[in-house]
């Protein structure tokens, strides 16, 4: 509870199950349906039908034909209605077996239906056929949304005036602080969406930051959230693997949520869904191969069989019972990314998701610029469209621009080629690949990660390099140098990637040696340059070649530059605009950017996390209030148990050291039995500091015999006392604050 409390969650939130990594354990607390549910998916010793349908597609991509699409049968807008669980099983194509060669590239690719085919949302039953209601399935744990139906009874204020930036954090509807007429604050509660004629965005993440992107939309009492993203932990986060959303918001309107809608695979935008499945079990609805990265996840998890995952393709349209969410096609440096048109009463959101504009894309699947002009001349009420190069002119160069540099960096190589990449940016991978074949390179993958996405965009189809041109690292001994390429992680100088394990001479299997070309196809992101540039630094000094931004174009950036979001502007002609996907700096040029594209100042909103923004024809865009927003830190398996108190007890740790007194005392009389002694740990240098710590344990020793007699004095005074004189000494003679634990057993 402590802990909880110090991540400012109020005491007596007792209502929500804590997250728990332990599966076993976590699925008690998950409530009942899910376990019903998990139950009647192993009874059938089938995956989810949704899965199925993920993994029905042609199989296995061996053949350098060109990639696939997978295209569900083509219906028609007459089959609205058809039931998502049976359409996945008309599917024609069975899973194709593992290491199985595809015969049939389909040339379906023009056969793409230009109606937008709509489906219902998923149902789930043993049979495959309609036979329970998905939103009850969707409210599987409900206790933890009790409280919200009794906080919503508490008294409205008399006064409504609000007090400068009086908005709160707080568990529950959305509450804002007003002012009543005896001059102190209450709480003014504003209630779900009811308003027909208005739409709410709640961005809950992603908002002033880079990372944990996560967005709210409600329409009266339904909600959708499109992406779950983490966040990498900043320096001063101790020992904090990764950061994620505060859901307590969502964990409030359980009841409400339809689903996570996903736009793409990054770990920006789908880090978080393992932990937060753990706590909102709702449908997963994603393309294919952001869904593939997902399950790879949610395996290590051990939650793969407990979540509903919803295979989509671009201009699938999943329908709610007020919403409709539709998928476009577009750009960015991971294949499958797509926005989202959401189809309200109220009117038309769109959501961009990250994007750039590819017209000669690796894949030859340009963004769909059709679809977004024609959802433009519908009448758009308001587009969230992501502000990352919205400080760059100009266009962001095509992907396809780096292939040629990499020929011509292999053609120069004599030695092995080592290539650091993003290992979700697939189609990266594919050129760099074709380039090491036609070399007569073997390509070898190295890193957790980019083995594990390799298997799956592979598996999926979404790359293609034959099984001959492949090699794993224990082989690569057996090939001349002249004859490998290694595509490893670690472009980012990650700690304990391959890449930084190599230059620091820790790989096991790969030894740097002079003559190796070390190629970074990156953008350090922000906050990592340093690491990048020391893992640079190391390279040089084994004797590699080192190649990177600097020197030669081997990046392209996935995101969209000025032109380019001015085009999707001009297309979709919003009457709103908010500015998502940045830090402030960037939304703040976005939103200029937009009102030079007519966009008038008070229709634009660069709104905070936890922001409610109203949007309605009428009424105009307004921030209503706030909802709790913020970060959970994830150390280990522990997810949000690391608050501040222990971030600033490793800070102080890391800073000035540890000094534990241990002594015995009698519990009877006080006499001192045994010690003191004094240990310490990163304070001071021992052979050193022997008389300074021998000091201080005469001086300890001092206040115990004192005490002795005194047996009013309780253990804990007397702890106090060493602590503060110990604090008192030390930081006289060294001006350091270590932190002082006394121990003090009685027997
Ligand atoms: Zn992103
Ligand atoms: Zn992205």
């Amino acid at each position: 509870m402590r802990n909880r409390s110090n991540n400012g969650r109020p005491e007596g939130s007792q209502t929500t199950p804590k997250a728990e990594t332990n599966p076993a354990r976590a699925r008690n607390e998950y409530g009942e349906s899910i376990q019903a549910e998990a139950k009647k998916r192993s009874r059938r010793s089938a995956k989810p039908a949704a899965v199925e349908g993920a993994e029905g597609a042609p199989g296995t991509a061996k053949t350098s034909a060109p990639k696939p699409r997978r295209q569900a049968p083509k219906r028609t807008t007459s089959e609205v209605g058809v039931q998502k669980s049976e359409t996945l099983q008309e599917k024609p194509a069975p899973r194709a077996p593992r290491g199985r060669k595809r015969v049939d590239p389909p040339a379906a690719e023009a056969a793409a239906s230009a109606e937008p085919k709509e489906l219902q949302p998923p149902q789930k039953s043993r049979t495959g056929s309609p036979t329970r209601r998905a939103p009850r399935a969707a409210n599987a744990p409900q206790a933890a949304t009790q409280k919200s139906q009794d906080t919503r009874r508490r008294r409205a204020p008399k006064d409504t005036k609000p007090v400068q930036d009086g908005t709160v954090h707080h568990r529950g509807p959305v509450v804002r602080m007003v002012r009543n007429q005896e001059g102190h604050n209450e709480e003014l509660i504003i209630q779900n969406n009811s308003d027909k004629d208005a739409v709410r965005v709640i961005p809950l993440g992603g908002l002033d930051e880079i990372g944990k992107n996560m967005t709210v939309i409600e329409y009266r009492e339904e909600m959708i959230i499109v992406d779950c993203g983490l966040k990498f932990p900043e320096d001063e986060m101790l020992g904090i693997d990764i950061v994620i959303p505060d859901v307590t918001f969502l964990e409030d309107n359980l009841k409400r949520i339809k689903g996570f809608f996903i736009t793409h695979g990054h770990e920006d935008h789908i880090g978080a869904l393992p932990y937060i499945l753990k706590k909102i079990n709702v449908p997963v609805y994603a393309t294919q191969l952001t869904l593939g990265l997902i399950e790879i996840k949610l395996r290590e998890h051990g939650l793969f069989d407990k979540v509903r995952l919803h295979v989509v393709k671009p201009k699938d349209v999943i329908n709610l019972s007020h919403m409709k969410v539709e998928f476009i096609k577009t750009n960015h440096s991971i294949p499958d990314a797509c926005a989202l048109a959401i189809h309200t009463p109220a009117g038309m959101l769109i959501h961009t998701g990250d994007f750039k504009i590819d017209l000669t894309p690796v894949d030859g699947d340009v963004i769909d610029l059709a679809r977004f002009a024609e959802l433009g001349t519908q009448g758009v009420l308001g587009l969230l469209a992501e502000s990352t190069n919205a400080e760059r002119p100009g266009y962001t160069q095509s992907e396809r621009t780096i292939g040629r540099n990499f020929e011509k960096i292999f053609l120069g190589a004599k030695g092995r080629i080592i290539v650091a990449t993003f290992s979700s940016n697939v189609h990266r991978l594919q050129q760099i690949a074709q380039a090491a074949v036609k070399m007569g390179r073997k390509c070898c993958f190295t890193g957790r990660s980019m083995e594990n996405v390799v298997g799956v965009a592979r598996e999926l189809g979404y790359l293609s390099i034959e099984d001959r041109h492949i090699i794993s690292v224990d082989d690569i001994k057996r090939f001349r140098d002249d004859q490998l390429c290694i595509m490893t992680t670690g472009s980012q100088g990650e700690p304990m990637s391959a890449l930084t394990r190599m230059s620091m001479g820790e790989h096991r299997r790969i030894k740097i040696q002079p003559g190796d070309t070390v190629i970074l196809s990156s953008h350090p992101i922000p906050g990592n340059e340093k690491s990048v540039s020391r893992t640079i630094n190391y390279l040089y000094k084994l004797g590699a070649e080192v190649i990177y931004e600097a020197i030669e174009d081997v990046h392209v950036s996935g995101h969209a530059c000025q032109e380019e979001l001015k085009l999707i502007h001009a297309l979709v002609k919003p009457k709103y605009f908010i500015p998502v996907h940045g830090e402030y700096r960037h939304q703040k040029v976005h939103s200029e950017l937009a009102q030079t594209m007519g966009i008038a100042k008070e229709n634009i909103i660069i709104p905070s996390n936890g922001d409610v923004i109203d949007l309605s024809q009428e009424k105009g865009i307004r921030t209503l209030g706030r909802v709790r927003s913020g970060q959970v830190l994830v150390d280990g398996s522990g997810v949000g148990d690391v608050g501040n108190v222990v971030l600033r007890d490793r800070k102080h740790l890391s800073e000035d050291g540890i000094l534990t007194v241990v002594a015995t005392i009698d519990s009877e009389s006080g006499v001192l039995i045994a010690g003191p002694d004094i240990i310490s740990r990163g304070f001071v240098y021992l052979k050193e500091a022997e008389g300074l710590l021998e000091n201080a344990r005469r001086m300890v020793q001092r206040l115990l015999i004192e005490a002795e007699g005194d047996r009013f004095k309780s253990v804990d005074f007397l702890k106090n006392n060493i602590k503060e004189e110990l604090k008192n000494f030390l930081y006289q003679r060294t001006k350091r604050k270590p932190m002082i634990l006394p121990v003090i057993m009685e027997i």
